[in-house]
């Protein structure tokens, strides 16, 4: 049986209370690896590790350039080892092989652009006058505490890690208690690319160990990411302490096809938009909204393309949709879906569980779709974070953006259409951190991603990422002796 301890210091540690967790691939039952339950010592002792690695400038005060170049190298670590950490993914997570494989390549991409943009941090001068010179500049803001979710389980860390090392900052990350494996070959790549002992430290554990981190007096900052519910709690408990704090949160994002797209490629695009990763993603496209003329053409098709995804074991390379995450999120999966039906929508296809042949030990459901669905629905307003797709119909523009910023969310959203007005009206008219014109889902590590209302506040990725893990210090510089105050 695979053990494993805390990473703390440069070293494994054994957690305080001895107390260990399992976990079971989703794909088949098996034992993944078993994980030390962190507890408020395990912390102090990680949050310890990063403090003092950050104050005696191991990391901060190397050279932007020096460190520019470990950041490339733990990018070249990262491609180097991508079967390695997309099999732990795949294991762990339950998702197809391909897309962890791409998941890892993009934390890679992260690294590399984070290597770009430590070099650029900039501040600015003022000049006050003869002699006097006022700057602004950033700092590093010390010790993050990086709490991430399962679905993805180094994606998500890809968007906070690369860019708090860029801006100097050190580190304790608290994966998910569902996905504890992928993490640690990943820290082992830090290691051996130059990122200092100690800058790094990971504590495993479930939601204790998060509160714990979240209430450490000298953790600087938690940069989250999670469900909704969860952040209401980080945001509450990290008041006492001042904590600076992201929070990246559940959507319930619109896909908006008005009829003059191109239906074959929206199609396609639909079903990925919502049934990538078992459309475990916090911008699944899981609301389609289609413009009325079009309506019936495109569910037809949508429906006919939707009966091709293979459901099925995640290390076949063919397969669209791999396992969900756990038993408690596949019931409750079901239980949206059995709720989809009460609210008097139209099921067209998918909706039970999928146990025969190789699956039966498995947590499987099929791409399921929605049709006469009204955006009063329970299904068409809380996060399912399943294979599930709602299509709800519109006859204007006002009315599709309309339903489309009625939930709590606003993460993300998107529009298929060749008229470049009706795009531009869609993007002033959308409020959502992100907005696609006639793609979904992509992520570039330039653009800044994030939500508004109940999706959470903070941005994570481009230079606004990094700017999220800096504080900021005036200086006022007299450089002639007349900065000296006097009572009259
Ligand atoms: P979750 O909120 O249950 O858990 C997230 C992390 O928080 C886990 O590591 C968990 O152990 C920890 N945690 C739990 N309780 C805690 C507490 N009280 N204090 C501190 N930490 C605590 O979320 P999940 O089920 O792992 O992930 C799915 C959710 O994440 C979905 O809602 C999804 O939309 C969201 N998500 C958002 C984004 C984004 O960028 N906005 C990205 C991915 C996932």
């Amino acid at each position: 049986m695979m053990g494993y301890g805390h990473w703390v210091d440069g070293s494994w540690l054994e957690g305080h209370s001895g107390e260990r967790f399992e976990r079971y691939d989703p794909a088949n039952g098996e034992l993944v690896g078993e994980f030390s339950l962190g507890d408020e010592i395990d912390v102090n002792r990680a949050v310890t590790a990063a403090r003092t690695a950050f104050f005696d400038g191991r990391w901060c005060k190397q050279a932007p350039s020096k460190r520019a170049r470990v950041l490339n190298n733990v990018a070249d670590g990262i491609e180097n080892a991508v079967v390695d950490l997309a099999a732990k993914i795949t294991k762990e997570c339950g998702k197809p092989i391909w897309q962890a494989e791409d998941e890892v390549r993009l934390v890679a991409e992260m690294f590399r652009f984070a290597a770009a943009i430590t070099r650029t941090q900039a501040g600015s001068v003022y000049d006050l006058g003869p002699d006097v010179l006022g700057l602004i500049l950033p700092e590093p803001m010390g010790v993050v505490g990086m709490i991430v979710p399962w679905n993805f389980p180094l994606g998500t860390l890809g968007q906070k890690l690369p860019f708090a090392l860029a801006a100097g900052c050190s580190a304790v990350i608290k994966p998910s208690e569902l996905t504890s494996l992928s993490i640690f070959p990943l820290v082992s790549i830090l290691e051996s690319t130059g990122v200092p002992t100690g800058v790094v430290n990971v504590v495993t554990g479930a939601g204790a160990t998060g509160t714990a981190l979240v209430q450490h007096p000298q953790v600087d900052k938690i940069s989250f990411t999670g469900s909704t519910t969860t952040g209401r709690s980080v945001v509450r408990n990290g008041a006492d302490t001042f904590k600076r704090v992201t929070v990246e949160l559940g959507g319930k994002c619109a896909n908006i096809v008005f009829a003059d797209a191109d239906i074959d490629a929206a199609v396609e695009a639909a079903t990925v938009a919502v049934f990538f990763n078992q459309g475990e993603v916090c911008t699944s496209g899981c609301r389609l909204l289609v413009e009325e003329k079009i309506h019936d053409e495109f569910v037809e098709k949508l429906v006919r393309y939707t009966k091709t995804l293979q459901v099925g074991s995640p290390l076949n390379p063919d397969v669209h949709l791999g396992a969900l995450i756990s038993k408690e999120h596949l019931e409750k999966v079901e239980s949206y879906v059995k709720l989809g039906q009460e609210e008097g929508a139209m099921m067209v296809c998918g909706g039970q569980r999928l146990t025969e042949g190789s699956l039966e030990n498995g947590l499987f459901y099929p791409p399921t779709v929605f049709t006469r669905v009204n955006s009063k629905m329970r299904i068409a307003q809380e996060e399912i974070f399943g294979p599930v797709l709602s299509v709800i119909p519109f006859r204007t523009p006002d009315e599709a953006f309309e339903i489309a910023n009625s939930t709590m969310y606003g993460l993300a959203h998107a529009v298929w259409t060749k008229n470049l007005n009706l795009a531009m009206k869609a993007v002033k008219n959308l409020r959502a951190g992100t907005v696609w014109v006639n793609t979904y889902g992509q992520d570039f590590a330039e653009l800044p991603a994030g939500g508004f209302g109940g999706s959470g506040f903070g941005r994570e990725m481009g230079v606004q990422g990094l700017l999220e893990f800096c504080e900021t210090k005036s200086v006022q510089l007299f450089l002639n002796g007349e900065g000296v105050v006097r009572f009259p």
